[in-house]
């Protein structure tokens, strides 16, 4: 049993929802994690105890976790980057996180959850937050036409912020009940890039100018060099990977279009606006969630979505 120290809180993890990342952890492809390490940072939990200072909350206190641990004194921290620190790490990435039953974190990373969500649906909190980053990144306005490429868990939460925002939104897919998932939560249009033409539709959909905004949340180069394509001119691209393979980016096509590429990573202080959409219902999580384990069936969990991954958006395991 850990303990908590001066300004931090232990709490006790009721469910913990499993991300892409974890799975490229678990199967050794993220060079820049170092193994062991106890994964999971989509976490909700009770607070068990406070240690000295940390007096906004106490025990039996609902709560969620934002995963991004900053120093709060470098130069990206003091300019209120905190997903930029200069030694930035994600629970349950680069230290350990919330695949166990306690975890002591700072008590400026924990939020009280709204009285009426349950532990389910607020386990999505975290990758909503991917989301808002990524609306706040993406500069986009009313009435954009937005280019969703990848409608699973993360860009389906993307595909909701964006219309919150009031924007106009195309997803593609290769899997069809993504697609429809992607429908149901408010997509204006969806296109299956595999036995479809994303080309045509997105020529139909923005009337041969292009998006203003294309989203590239499958993590691919080759998506990133298409997207140039499919941006409007002024248009913007946002990228949220971490494929480490080089796209090949012509110039030319960046300033004939004066495209801005622009990075989201994780989320900088997001959680209070994504807790207040789910407070106030303004997304929908519940069609995102796919399959709930026990914690002991951890390990199944993992086995099961990596044999067929395409069956499953988010897979939360409860304890
Ligand atoms: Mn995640």
């Amino acid at each position: 049993m850990p303990l908590p120290g001066e300004g931090e809180v232990l709490v006790r993890v009721k469910v913990a929802g499993i991300c892409g990342s974890d799975l490229h952890i678990y199967q050794g492809e993220r060079a820049d994690v170092a193994l062991p390490r106890i994964l999971g940072h989509e976490l909700v939990g009770e607070v068990e105890s406070t240690g000295g200072g940390a007096d906004r909350f106490s025990k039996g206190d609902r709560v969620t976790i934002d995963p991004v641990v900053s120093c709060g004194n470098c130069v990206s921290c003091r300019r209120g980057y905190d997903n930029l620190c200069g030694t930035v790490k994600c629970l349950g990435v680069q230290v350990d996180g919330g695949y166990c039953d306690f975890i002591v974190v700072p008590e400026e990373k924990v939020y009280a959850l709204p009285s009426s969500l349950p532990w389910e649906k607020a386990a999505l909190i975290e990758p909503f937050s991917i989301a808002a980053e990524v609306l706040s990144r993406s500069e986009v306005r009313e009435g954009d036409k937005v280019l969703v490429l990848g409608a699973g868990t993360i860009g389906l939460c993307i595909l909701q912020a964006m219309k919150l925002a009031g924007a106009e939104v195309l997803a593609s897919d290769f899997v069809d009940g993504r697609l429809e998932k992607a429908k149901a939560l408010g997509a204006d249009r969806v296109v299956n890039s595999k036995t479809g033409d994303l080309s045509a539709a997105l020529r139909e959909f923005t009337g041969e100018f292009g998006a203003d905004v294309v989203i590239e949340a499958v993590g691919l180069p080759r998506l990133l060099e298409e997207s140039l394509g499919y941006a409007a001119p002024g248009g913007r691209i946002v990228v949220l990977g971490f494929n480490p393979e080089p796209a090949k980016i012509p110039e030319v096509l960046v300033v004939k279009k004066e495209l801005k590429i622009i990075g989201s990573r994780m989320n900088c202080r997001k959680f209070p606006q994504v807790i207040e959409w789910f407070e106030k219902g303004l997304v929908n999580p519940e069609p995102l969630i796919s399959a709930t384990y026990p914690f002991e069936k951890i390990n199944d969990a993992f086995k099961d979505i990596l044999r067929d991954p395409q069956k499953y958006l988010k897979v939360l395991i409860t304890y």
